[in-house]
């Protein structure tokens, strides 16, 4: 019998812990880090395959494949080049990883931030992929995602049997290209989320069921992910337990809108987007789920019409 092929899995989050799931049942040996030990301690404990790596170090020096599902590019920065946190350079990731060894960035990064640690990887002989998702964790769980990869085709080409594990793949080109599209996707899918919570507030106020105003949205030209996906399960249930942040999704739309900016782009439909989504995270706060829009959309509106909103 063959080894298993061992991958490095840093950020096992929720999008993250089901993600190394998917490769551990592909037959892949996967070494996690999270920043919260416990969580790799229960997913390890959890899932034959998955083992807690001691440290960066451990896992650089074990693993020629490193995925990275944090936060935010900061993050998969000071993850891979130790410059702060992370007990500094010594414990670096990339100072641990041999030549010849690919990090693949999973995470909603920037992309200029991608192209920037691609060439400090490329001076130590490392490369790097960005390979962002959409499906959120339903997705994950089942291994469907949309996998927006950019970078060095050959590389691509050599990734295909994790990324099967994970969903399937959709080349968008150079490095950066994967996390630009992503961020224009989440974009989109936030002005959709957000125009959806709008008529369904104004169509109730016109005494309109949300439920039946969604059907019919469903089935007419103004469908989308949020109709289809969100809506039921987390809106009108008001569950909101979508298992993807508002500080995450407002990241994202403010990346849409850096990309913009920085080719001299002023979108003032994406500006607006951004700007809602900048108050909603401040009124409930980073954590709340991004599905909470709908509840920052009914207390704003009926804010301006002077009546109490929705408990
Ligand atoms: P999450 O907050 O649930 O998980 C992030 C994990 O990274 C946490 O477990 C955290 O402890 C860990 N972490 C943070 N800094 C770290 C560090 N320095 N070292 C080690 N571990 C560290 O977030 P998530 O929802 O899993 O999202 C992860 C990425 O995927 C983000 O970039 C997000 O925008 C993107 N994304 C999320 C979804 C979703 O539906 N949740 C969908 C698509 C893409």
């Amino acid at each position: 019998m063959t080894a298993r092929q061992s991958i490095g899995f840093i950020g096992l989050g929720n999008m993250g812990a089901p993600m190394a799931r998917s490769l551990a049942r592909g037959g892949f040996h996967v070494l996690g880090q999270d920043l919260r030990a416990e969580t790799v301690a229960a997913l390890a404990g959890a899932e034959a395959g998955i083992e807690a790596a001691a440290d960066l170090g451990d896992l650089g020096g074990t693993c020629g494949i490193v995925i990275t599902m944090l936060p935010d590019a900061a993050a998969v920065r000071r993850v891979v080049l130790g410059e702060s946190g992370q007990g500094g350079p010594a414990r670096s990731l990339a100072r641990s990883l041999a030549r010849g060894s690919v990090v693949v960035d999973m995470s909603s990064s920037a992309p200029a931030a991608t192209v920037a640690l691609g060439a400090a990887l490329r001076d130590l002989g490392i490369d790097l992929v960005d390979a962002p998702v959409s499906g959120g964790v339903p997705r994950a769980r089942d291994g469907s995602l949309t996998i927006m990869a950019g970078g060095p085709a050959e590389r691509i080409d050599s990734l295909a049997p994790v990324f099967a594990c994970l969903g399937q793949v959709q080349r968008t080109g150079a490095l950066g290209s994967g996390h630009a599209m992503k961020a224009l996707n989440n974009y989109v899918s936030a002005a959709g989320l957000l125009a959806v919570c709008e008529a369904l507030i104004i169509a109730r106020r016109f005494g309109l069921d949300p439920k039946v105003a969604n059907d019919v949205l469903k089935s007419s030209t103004g469908r989308n992910n949020t109709t289809d996906r969100k809506v039921e399960p987390f809106l009108l249930s008001r569950s909101f337990d979508s298992g993807f942040a508002l500080a995450l999704l407002r990241k994202d739309v403010g990346m849409a809108r850096d990309l913009a900016a920085g080719l001299e782009l002023d979108a003032p439909w994406l500006r607006a987007c951004e700007d809602l989504l900048e108050q909603a995270t401040r009124a409930l706060g980073g954590a709340a789920d991004h599905t909470e829009a709908f509840v920052f959309l009914e207390r704003r509106l009926a804010g301006e019409a002077g009546e109490e909103p929705p408990s």
